[in-house]
C-alpha cells in the first residue's frame, strides 16, 4: 500500500515514515501543499495522510482544492489542533479520519487498514479468495486453513493482486504501488516475487496475461 504523508515536522515525520514502513506501508513523503499537489498528479497513491499546519498553503485548504478537482483516495488528517472546528472543517473539506497528535502509531495504522478496507468495500478484515486468506492487519495468510510464510514484498503483492480479483496489473503498474521514491527496483523483481507466491500458494493461482499483467485466478 502506497501512502502520501503530508507533514512539516521532521521527527513526526520520520516517525510515521519508519512505523508505518515497519506494517508493511510504503510512504513517500512530502513538506509542503506545494509538493503534495505535484505529485497525486502523478502517483498513484492509495491513500493520504495530511497534516493541517503546513507552510504556505495549509492541510485544509489543500484537501478542499484536491477535492474539487476529483481526487477520490481516502484522506486521513493528523494535526496537532484539538478544536473541534478545525476537525469538523476537516471532515466537510473531505477528509475520511482524523488523529489528534500524539497519536499512538498502532492506532494509526489500523484507522489506515479501515479506510483502505472501506474503500475497498469491504466490512470485514480479511480477504479470502480460493481458499487463500490474508489478514492485512496481522500480515498472515493461509492457504486451506494452514499458515503460508511471505516476505514483506511478496505480502504487499498478493494483497494488491487480491484486493481487485478481476483486475490486470502490468508489471509497471505492480512497481509503481509496491514501491516508493528512492527503493532500488531490480528489472525482474516483480516476477521473482510473482514466481515465489506461485511456489508457496498454487501455480495457477496467479495468472500470467503475457505482455499484458497479473491477476488472481477469478473463482470461476
Ligand atoms: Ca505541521
Amino acid at each position: 500500500m502506497r501512502l502520501l504523508l503530508v507533514e512539516d515536522d521532521a521527527m513526526i515525520g520520520e516517525a510515521i515514515r519508519l512505523g508505518l514502513r515497519r506494517e508493511g506501508f510504503t510512504v513517500d513523503w512530502v513538506r509542503d501543499a506545494r509538493a503534495a499537489e505535484g505529485v497525486l498528479r502523478t502517483e498513484p497513491f492509495e491513500l493520504m495522510l495530511l497534516d493541517l499546519g503546513l507552510p504556505g498553503r495549509n492541510g485544509l485548504e489543500l484537501l478542499k482544492a484536491e477535492r474539487q478537482r476529483g481526487l477520490a483516495i481516502p484522506v486521513l488528517i493528523i494535526t496537532a489542533r484539538d478544536a473541534v472546528s478545525d476537525r469538523v472543517q476537516g471532515l466537510d473539506a473531505g477528509a475520511d479520519d482524523y488523529l489528534i497528535k500524539p497519536f499512538d502509531l498502532d492506532e494509526l495504522a489500523a484507522r489506515l487498514r479501515a479506510l483502505l478496507r472501506r474503500r475497498a468495500g469491504r466490512s470485514a478484515a480479511g480477504i479470502e479468495h480460493l481458499g487463500v486468506t490474508l489478514d492485512p492487519a496481522s500480515h498472515r495468510v493461509t492457504r486451506d486453513g494452514a499458515d503460508v510464510a511471505l516476505s514483506p514484498r511478496e505480502f504487499a503483492l498478493l494483497q494488491l493482486l487480491m484486493e481487485r480479483p478481476g483486475t490486470l496489473l502490468s508489471r509497471a503498474q505492480i512497481e509503481e504501488r509496491l514501491y516508493g521514491w528512492g527503493e532500488e527496483v531490480e528489472s525482474n523483481a516483480v516476477e521473482v516475487h510473482i514466481h515465489g507466491l506461485r511456489k508457496k500458494l498454487g501455480a495457477d493461482f496467479i495468472l500470467n496475461v503475457r505482455g499484458v499483467g497479473y491477476r488472481v485466478r477469478p473463482a470461476s
